[in-house]
């Protein structure tokens, strides 16, 4: 505020930090989108009714205040608003089909969970993921559980998989690209693409994993990529140190649930003999 009530010309400086940074800080919390709606043993909150508080109620209030000197909301506030009925879905389903690459487990969430997420979803899930989630559980049930053996291409700028959708299409994904000195760069969103617009000598450095993997940068020395049959995702693994089989794959029949579950029959038989009269 004192930066922006002591000189007029501050205001245009600080309206694209906070179109940048909102926007930025955004695309981060899709992972916590994601934790909230789809990995807590209890659900709680969703992330839709989080973001409507947090953010609709508490961000808008904020904004309404700094309106006076002219501030205004966020560029990208509205596709944020819009994004809240998605993210978390999207995230889970990319690490689902991606979870051989990610050091730890997925699962489709039980009936009674998507029952819970039908009903704080009321709009999106049961027409756009609850199908798919249904499907790929067939699937598994059949022997076909799914795992993508390639990884996806990641936004130059916020460096998340591309796997939002258009504002106003969640059957599209959106992707944008822009050119900085001869080189063609991608990006998930209008968003991310004008963060990298303003600022292309800056971004153009980012160290983008999968980019890296694919131009040979995170593999074991002595990896010969030219081997036949090699498998670029087993050797990034194993660059990785990753345990394949035990620290990636499904949740269920994992040494993960074995232990969840051992270490929280414990809690409770702790507790209950802590309760009793002595
Ligand atoms: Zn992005």
């Amino acid at each position: 505020k004192f930066m922006l009530e002591q000189d007029a010309a501050n205001v245009p400086i600080v309206q694209q930090w906070i179109d940048k940074w909102c926007w930025r800080g955004y695309r981060l919390l899709t992972l916590v989108a994601m934790m909230q709606d789809y990995m807590l043993p209890k659900r709680v909150m969703s992330w839709k009714e989080a973001w409507e508080m947090y953010a609709e109620q508490n961000g808008g209030a904020l904004f309404k205040d700094l309106a006076r000197y002219g501030i205004r909301e966020p560029k990208g506030w509205k596709d944020a608003c819009e994004g809240k009925d998605h993210i978390s879905h999207q995230a889970w389903a990319t690490f689902y089909n991606y979870n051989a690459a990610a050091p730890f487990h997925t699962w489709i969430p039980t009936q009674d969970e998507m029952a819970w997420l039908s009903e704080k979803y009321p709009t999106t899930f049961d027409k756009f993921y609850r199908p798919r989630l249904e499907h790929w559980q067939g699937e598994a049930e059949k022997g076909n559980r799914f795992y993508n053996k390639t990884l996806p291409m990641l936004c130059t700028t916020c460096q998340i998989p591309m796997l939002f959708t258009e504002p106003g299409d969640a059957s599209k994904i959106c992707y944008r690209e822009s050119a900085y000195l001869g080189d063609k760069y991608h990006f998930c969103s209008d968003h991310c693409r004008a963060i990298f617009d303003h600022e292309p000598e800056k971004y153009v450095q980012s160290w983008l994993p999968v980019h890296q993997i694919y131009q040979g940068h995170c593999f074991k020395p002595g990896t010969d990529p030219t081997a036949e049959g090699f498998d670029p995702l087993i050797a990034v693994l194993q660059y990785y140190e990753m345990d394949i089989g035990r620290d990636n794959f499904d949740f269920e029949g994992s040494e993960d649930q074995k232990n969840f579950a051992a270490w929280r029959n414990e809690a409770v038989e702790s507790r209950n003999a802590q309760g009793e009269p002595k």
